[in-house]
């Protein structure tokens, strides 16, 4: 049934993917289980609302898809974070080091009101870099940064431990 469905079964890890020694975990089977998406939707939504959001600060491209079906159901907005050269209009940005280089994200300048609570959203939590640079720019932009959640947890990684907010993860690995 849906209340004991284990999301694990609908997620593949695949081996050295996108390098050799990784293991990445693929959230495209279970999107593609109209069933098991519906279930992890109605999950996240529970874990999200009480954090009363005005708006979703999705990460591209993967936090798109977990982002913009939790809006719809918690009637909130929804903002894109993005990677360079893909935002019309005036946009603020946040460089963040990566473990080799670095990258940076955009948010259109005038995409939140001051004070705004947003909760971030990716399909997967490893290092932490990527949401802890989405806060950062989120507060850049005046943004009250409530809480984030991603589909998958890499525990080991210690990735809660750099963010001075509340995660929600519906399933994790060590
Ligand atoms: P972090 O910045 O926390 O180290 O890495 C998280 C970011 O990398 C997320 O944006 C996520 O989409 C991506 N990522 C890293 N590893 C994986 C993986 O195994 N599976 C998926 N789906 N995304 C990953």
């Amino acid at each position: 049934t849906t209340a004991t469905m284990d999301l694990k079964q609908h997620i593949r890890g695949i081996p050295d993917f996108p390098k050799p020694g990784i293991l990445f975990y693929d959230i495209s089977t279970l999107m593609r289980d109209a069933d098991a998406w519906q279930v992890a939707m109605g999950r996240m939504t529970r874990a999200v609302a009480p954090w009363a959001p005005d708006m979703l600060a999705a990460i591209e491209s993967r936090g798109f898809l977990t982002a913009a079906p939790l809006a719809s159901r918690l009637g909130c907005g929804l903002v894109m974070l993005r990677k360079p050269g893909k935002l019309p209009g005036a946009t603020v940005s946040h460089e963040y080091d990566l473990e080799y280089g670095s990258d940076t994200l955009h948010i259109q300048a005038d995409a939140i009101r001051p004070g705004q609570r947003v909760v971030v959203m990716d399909d997967l939590l490893a290092t932490g870099g990527t949401l802890a640079a989405s806060v950062a720019l989120l507060r850049k932009v005046g943004a009250n940064v409530v809480g984030a959640a991603t589909l998958i947890e890499i525990r080991a990684l210690g990735g809660r431990d750099r963010l001075d907010i509340p995660v929600e993860s519906l399933v994790s690995y060590d």
